[in-house]
């Protein structure tokens, strides 16, 4: 989907300030730490709560910011169904509103955290996080590595060569991939969980990845889900929470279709999406690796899926 690179609000983002004095009485609550959780993006949608909140008497705010990609509202006072429907319309609008410059944006996850973004600034953030600002720069400047005529990554993306701007940068900022000998330990659960999904999904699972966890220091496992096209994620979900395992080790599940793998810059999480397809370590491998059978062994009667985890691109261990 070809994202607004522009801000759809007419109006000039509203600044924390203006904002604080405009609205000083429904947030005299927040008066010690004001906006300071609200993204700058978010102002001008927070300044239309407020004021259709004053319209319908007035509420007193408790807290008004972000996290995890979504805004966050509490209220006090006031007529609660009536300011409880306004908040709730606002966060409809945050979540597909960029938190940085207000354009247009999606829920996209970032190497440690979510966040609502348009396409610009959700490269600029992935890439910043991780790099000094010249290094930023000059990767931007930079021609774009593949097509003609020559456009700097900047330039493209503002145009509908962005999802490929976006796949560079994430491939650029991709953690290690797994190593074999750090899952060792876990792969006995590993077994359990591929049995289980294979007999939920029979020949409709495509694949089982392993990834690292989303932080740098994070040893919890990932197990993506590649399912067929038109497979309903919250179908894979069931199978998922009925799995008889127990989950201290902070296994976290993710559902992605082929297409999302095949143009991760495309995909709602190309974050995701690229790190299943680039970084994600094939079960059959480590299964293989720890001297225990492959999950095609354990294949449910309803189908005879292929081994999971051909990807020729994943690392050997
Ligand atoms: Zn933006």
């Amino acid at each position: 989907m070809p994202l607004a690179t522009r801000p759809h609000t007419a109006r000039p983002p509203a600044t924390a300030a203006r904002l604080a004095l405009r609205h000083a009485r429904q947030l005299s609550a927040l008066s010690g730490r004001g906006f300071a959780g609200l993204p700058r993006g978010w102002h001008g949608l927070s300044d239309r709560l407020l004021c259709a909140t004053e319209a319908a008497g007035g509420a007193r705010f408790t807290r008004l910011d972000a996290a995890y990609g979504c805004l966050r509202v509490a209220f006090e006072a006031g007529e609660r169904d009536l300011v409880g429907a306004l908040v709730t319309a606002a966060q409809a609008e945050a979540a597909v509103t960029c938190e940085r410059c207000g354009g247009a944006g999606l829920h996209r996850r970032l190497a440690r955290r979510a966040a609502v973004l348009c396409m610009p600034h959700f490269v600029h953030l992935a890439l910043t996080e991780s790099l000094p600002p010249w290094a930023v720069r000059t990767w931007l400047r930079a021609p774009l590595a593949s097509g003609a005529p020559a456009v700097s990554r900047a330039a493209a993306l503002g145009s509908d060569r962005a999802p490929q701007v976006l796949e560079q940068a994430l491939a650029r900022l991709l953690p290690p991939a797994p190593r074999i000998e750090a899952l060792r330990a876990d792969a006995p659960r590993i077994a359990g969980v591929c049995a289980h999904l294979r007999r939920a999904f029979g020949a409709r699972l495509h694949g089982l990845r392993l990834l690292p966890g989303s932080g740098p220091a994070e040893r919890h496992l990932g197990l993506v889900l590649e399912l067929s096209p038109g497979e309903a994620e919250w179908d894979a979900m069931i199978a998922v929470e009925a799995l008889p395992l127990d989950f201290d080790w902070s296994c976290r599940i993710e559902c992605l279709s082929p297409q999302a793998l095949a143009w991760p810059g495309r995909s709602a999480d190309p974050w995701l999406a690229l790190l299943a397809r680039d970084r994600g370590l094939p079960v059959a491998r480590l299964l293989a690796a720890c001297g225990l059978h492959g999950p095609a062994a354990t294949a449910g009667p309803s189908g005879a899926p292929r081994a999971a985890g051909g990807d020729p691109g994943a690392p050997a261990g």
